[in-house]
């Protein structure tokens, strides 16, 4: 039987609904919840990436800042360009879109922005709020991720998830938010020994690698949950993620398409991030 689709867009289209009726709310008390996006060069998908923020906040009822810079803009101005963002009351988050020209310290930028401002979620201090289970900003992927679950009344319990990457932005993150409830949880990487054997045990799975056909049908236990975070290209051109979508659906019970999954619920989980930053500076 083919699993059950999890709609980004549709749910995505919920949670703005949300957001905007928060920001309605903040926009009677004479509050605008701002975001300054932050973007250093020409990266083209870098820019597609900013454009679609921009584009959410508009539509939201979020204000919002973009700031564009030439590559060659010195690290010491763009650490100036934080600090006075910070200072800014009309700006209640702040993104700086990665990745920064190679003569700029991506780190050291991130952590210069304050973590009450940081609606990414990259600060350390948001890392160790979520590593504590202490409130902060989650990262903006696999906290969508973790509402795509919410959404279907995924109760995580002593669920086996097994989580394909681990990065600071996605695979560590996931791994940490599906500990808080109660998953037990596997983290694979590109060392993981037989990845096949572990996945095979997993009632959930999140793939975030960024490689096409990493997971297929024969790795997943029938019945499994499955959230795809890659974006890849296909030979053809076209957007997928890292999951064998047309395999693996068939045996999953639930599933994230590329597009239309997990990508969506990124910028939506911005628009959150900053109404609540938002909400927390005018409270
Ligand atoms: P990343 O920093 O490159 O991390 C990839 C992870 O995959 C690493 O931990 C790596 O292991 C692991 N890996 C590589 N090959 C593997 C293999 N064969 N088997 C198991 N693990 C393997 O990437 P990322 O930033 O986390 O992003 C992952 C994917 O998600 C990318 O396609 C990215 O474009 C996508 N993404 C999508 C969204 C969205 O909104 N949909 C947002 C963010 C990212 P090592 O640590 O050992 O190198």
């Amino acid at each position: 039987m083919s699993a059950q689709l999890i709609d980004g867009n549709a749910l995505s289209t919920q949670l703005r609904a949300d957001v905007a009726k928060r920001a309605a709310a903040l926009q009677a008390r004479g509050i605008t919840p701002g975001l300054a996006v932050v973007l250093v060069g020409e990266n083209p998908a870098s820019q597609v990436y900013v454009r679609n923020k921009v584009k959410a906040c508009q539509a939201s009822g979020v204000h919002s800042v973009l700031e564009h810079y030439p590559a060659t803009l010195s690290e010491a101005d763009l650490l100036a360009r934080v600090h006075a963002l910070n200072q800014d009351p009309s700006i209640h988050g702040i993104l700086v879109q990665l990745p920064l020209p190679a003569h700029m310290d991506a780190h050291k930028i991130i952590e210069a922005i304050v973590p009450a401002k940081d609606v990414d979620g990259f600060h350390v201090a948001s890392a160790g709020a979520l590593m504590v289970g202490q409130p902060g900003f989650w990262p903006c992927t696999p906290y969508g991720c973790m509402k795509m679950l919410a959404s279907i009344g995924y109760d995580l319990r002593g669920k086996h998830a097994v989580v394909i990457g681990r990065s600071n932005i996605v695979g560590k993150p996931m791994a940490l938010m599906l500990l808080q409830q109660d998953a037990t949880v596997t983290v694979c990487h590109s060392r993981t020994v037989d990845l096949k054997s572990l996945t095979l045990q997993a009632d959930l799975i999140v793939a975030a690698v960024g490689k096409r056909n990493v997971l297929t049908a024969d790795m997943v236990k029938p019945g499994a949950v499955v959230l795809d975070v890659g974006m890849n290209r296909n030979d053809e051109g076209k957007l997928c993620g890292d999951v064998d979508f047309a395999g693996v659906r068939e045996v999953a019970s639930h599933i994230t398409p590329v597009p239309g999954g997990v990508g969506p619920m990124t910028i939506t989980m911005l628009l959150v991030n900053t109404l609540e930053a938002a909400e927390r500076a005018a409270a």
